[in-house]
């Protein structure tokens, strides 16, 4: 999934947390609470950003390995998210403890859709390894080529494209209707 994907997922698990957790917020509160929860949602690509101050350059095959990074763990978005958690907590805060809760499910809606094609460190620091749900079909047609252009064209044509409008349209449904 690319940018509008995980964006849709992070409004969709904000939108989700709010509800069951039953947190009420005013008018100004609820658009900064989605505002945020829906920029987590691309939280973790944070690192293509690391990846360029270290290499450089964005072409596609450098970019690819960005999710390398701690960023694309899930540990670290829990902690964080526990951190935050906890000082509403003390500080008796809805917002923050609403906060704390995004700052860990939203990467997550990210980790859960990178699954499907790329894999994300799952169980970091015990293991290294990128894992993948055993979809093949998810896999399928997905491109490696070396223009983003081309990368954008292809994904559109794949599999994991068409997921990504479809949660995309979901999402905005949500928005109109939920
Ligand atoms: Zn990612």
């Amino acid at each position: 999934m690319i940018l509008p994907g995980h964006l849709a997922a992070g409004y969709l698990t904000t939108y989700a947390v709010l509800h069951v957790a039953g947190f009420q917020f005013s008018g100004n509160e609820n658009i900064a609470i989605y505002t945020i929860g829906t920029l987590l949602g691309d939280g973790p690509d944070f690192d293509i950003f690391l990846s360029f101050l270290k290499k450089k350059t964005l072409t596609p095959a450098v970019t690819d390995g960005h999710r390398g990074y701690i960023t694309h763990t899930a540990i670290f978005w829990f902690l964080f998210g526990c951190v935050v958690f906890f000082c509403g907590d003390i500080f008796a805060s809805d917002f923050v403890k609403a906060l704390g809760l995004l700052v860990w499910l939203s990467p997550w809606s990210h980790l859960l859709c990178d699954s499907f094609v790329f894999g994300a460190k799952w169980f970091w620091p015990l293991s290294d390894k990128f894992f993948t749900f055993p979809f093949e079909w998810a896999k399928k047609d997905v491109p490696r080529i070396s223009r983003w252009s081309g990368v954008i064209k292809n994904h559109f044509k794949s599999i994991s494209g068409i997921a990504e409008i479809l949660v995309t349209a979901l999402a905005l449904a949500v928005f109109i209707w939920g």
